[in-house]
C-alpha cells in the first residue's frame, strides 16, 4: 500500500493544469512530468487530453516515450483521458501514418470517432465502481472500437447515435476514459485511479 502517493501528469502538451488541480484536491502529491528523471519519482501517472499525434511526437523528442513504455511494462498505474486514452492504446484507427503510442492497453481506439457534427458534447453515464452517474464531457473524443480479453469495460455511451460504444476501460493498473473527468468538478473518477495507485479501492478485486 502506498500512502500519499506521488502522481505525475505528463506535461508535454494538453490539459495538464486541470488534472493537477483535481489530483491536488484529492490530497496526493501531484506534479508535472517532462523529463525521464521526473517519471522515476512517480507512483502513478496521468496522461491528459490534448492532441495525441503532437503529444507522441513531443514525448519522443523529450526522450520520454521509451521510459514511459518501460514503466508501463513494469506495472506503473496510468490513467489516460481522451488523447491520453489514445496514448495508452496498443492500436489506433484513423491515426496519422506512423502514429506512435505508449501502448499497454489491449484496445483498438478510433480517433475523432464521434464525427464532426457531434464532436463535442456532454452527458451522464454509469461507470463501474461508482454509485450514481458521472457527467462526461467529450471533446473530439475517441471511442474504443474493440478490447482484448483482459480489458474490463467500465462505461459505454448510454443513448444517442453512438449508443453502446465503449468510453471507459481498465486493464490491471491502466485506466482510460474517452471523456474529460478533469473538467466539471466531480473528482470521483480520479479518486478511483488514486485508489488503484494506493493499492485498494472498488476496482481492485477485478484483476
Ligand atoms: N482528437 C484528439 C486526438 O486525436 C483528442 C482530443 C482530446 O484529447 N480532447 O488526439
Amino acid at each position: 500500500m502506498v500512502t500519499r502517493p506521488t502522481i505525475g501528469v505528463l506535461a508535454v502538451q494538453g490539459d495538464v493544469r486541470e488534472h493537477l488541480g483535481v489530483l491536488a484536491g484529492l490530497g496526493v502529491d501531484a506534479r508535472t512530468v517532462r523529463r525521464p528523471a521526473e517519471l522515476d519519482d512517480c507512483d502513478g501517472l496521468v496522461v491528459p487530453g490534448g492532441e495525441s499525434t503532437t503529444m507522441a511526437k513531443l514525448a519522443r523528442t523529450f526522450d520520454l516515450l521509451e521510459p514511459l513504455r518501460q514503466r508501463v511494462k513494469e506495472g506503473l498505474p496510468v490513467f489516460g483521458t481522451c488523447a491520453g486514452m489514445i496514448m495508452l492504446a496498443d492500436r489506433v484507427e484513423d491515426g496519422v501514418p506512423g502514429q506512435e503510442t505508449i501502448g499497454g492497453l489491449d484496445i483498438t481506439v478510433r480517433r475523432n470517432a464521434f464525427g464532426r457534427q457531434v464532436d463535442s458534447f456532454e452527458g451522464d453515464l454509469e461507470l463501474v465502481g461508482l454509485t450514481g452517474p458521472v457527467h462526461a464531457v467529450f471533446i473530439r473524443a475517441p471511442w474504443v472500437e474493440s478490447v482484448g480479453e483482459d480489458v474490463e469495460v467500465l462505461a459505454r455511451v448510454p443513448h444517442g447515435p453512438a449508443v453502446g460504444r465503449i468510453v471507459a476501460v481498465r486493464q490491471g493498473p491502466l485506466m482510460a476514459t474517452s471523456f474529460h473527468p478533469e473538467v466539471g468538478g466531480d473528482p470521483r473518477v480520479h479518486r478511483l485511479f488514486v485508489d488503484l495507485v494506493e493499492g485498494h479501492g472498488s476496482l481492485d478485486h477485478r484483476g
